[in-house]
């Protein structure tokens, strides 16, 4: 039987709600009649987080463990996680009991209903005020900047249609991007409110500096995903725009010229050249982008695009 829903876990020192957790995800289970595995990708943890792994791995053949040779970060852990999944539908959470096993089934009814990815919104979160706050901000901006209107990029818990995630390719402290990432390729999501506890084992990994590091990131993708197929396009406009500039530019001092003022004496000749420079720099750049792109995409058999089903393709 082909498995149905892969349950992914990133899991850095956390040790104390582990087994919990474990058992929670496998009471919800209990009664599924398809196939799931429950991956759990140790990212480097230092506290016996690994023991306790393979110990629960010996006895539950459907709770596959992966440990990480460092700590790696939550991004990388989840991709680890996302790459050995073999469900139809990847539901990634956290594991340090804070996401409750209790919302899988919702999330599993709203894929079935079409979605291609279901993002859980913790609207009534249990952390500090002091934690909220940045997020909050963050929430906002990311949603006025990359138009997928979510509340919660933040939240691990999510459910995702294998098909769309699993070539992509995700880099630094990206994860919270996944969902905009694959909406931008067309998927279909939906949000959805999640159960969501305060932390009662171990300690958060975050501190404060995640909001800036977030909005830096926030940059990256977006420049990415509006420049990765046209760079031309940005670097171009920069050189056509400065091409412009030094005409007006060189114009003016013609004019003036003739009205008696002998442009040496502007700025506006240096000003010119300058420009006509930086246009042209401008334009070639934009060239050696487009080659880039090119080799960024055809070695490894990137494609351009994400196929969302296909038939009679064997
Ligand atoms: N995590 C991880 N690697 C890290 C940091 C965190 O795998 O370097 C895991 C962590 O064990 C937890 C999840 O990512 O399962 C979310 O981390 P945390 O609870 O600290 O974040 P918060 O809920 O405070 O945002
Ligand atoms: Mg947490």
């Amino acid at each position: 039987m082909d498995v149905k829903l892969s349950i992914i876990l990133p899991v850095y020192n956390e040790v104390g709600s582990l087994d919990i957790l474990y058992n929670e995800i496998k009471k919800e289970l209990s009664s599924a009649s398809y196939k799931y595995e429950i991956i759990a990708v140790n990212d480097g943890s230092k506290d016996g987080t690994q023991e306790l792994l393979e110990k629960i791995a010996k006895k539950d053949p459907d709770f596959r463990a992966i440990n990480l040779s460092k700590n790696y970060g939550q991004t990388a852990a989840l991709s680890a996680g996302l790459d050995a999944a073999q469900g139809e539908i990847l539901i990634p959470m956290d594991a340090d009991l804070q996401n409750d096993p209790a919302d899988i089934p919702k999330f599993l009814k709203l894929i079935d209903e079409g979605y291609d990815v279901v993002a859980g919104w913790r609207k009534d979160r249990k952390d500090d005020f002091i934690r909220r706050l940045p997020s909050m901000i963050a929430n906002r901006i990311i949603s006025r900047i990359t138009d997928v209107k979510l509340h919660d990029y933040g939240c691990t818990m999510k459910a995702y249609r294998r098909e769309i995630i699993k070539d992509v390719r995700f880099y630094g402290e990206m994860h919270r991007f996944m969902p905009v990432y694959v909406a931008w390729h067309g998927a279909k999501i939906k949000e959805m409110i999640v159960h969501h506890r305060p932390r009662i084992h171990g300690q958060s990994k975050y501190g404060i500096s995640r909001t800036f590091r977030v909005i830096l990131d926030l940059l990256t993708v977006k420049f990415l995903m509006t420049y990765l197929a046209k760079p031309m396009h940005f670097f171009g406009r920069a050189g056509l725009i400065s091409f412009f500039l030094s005409f007006i530019s060189g114009l003016t001092a013609i004019i003036l010229r003739f009205n008696g003022v002998h442009f040496i004496r502007t700025p506006l000749p240096l000003l010119t050249v300058f420009l006509i420079i930086m246009g042209v720099q401008f334009v070639l750049m934009g060239i050696l982008a487009e080659i880039m792109i090119r080799i960024y995409h055809e070695p490894r058999g990137r494609a351009t695009y994400t196929v969302r089903s296909k038939f009679n393709f064997g």
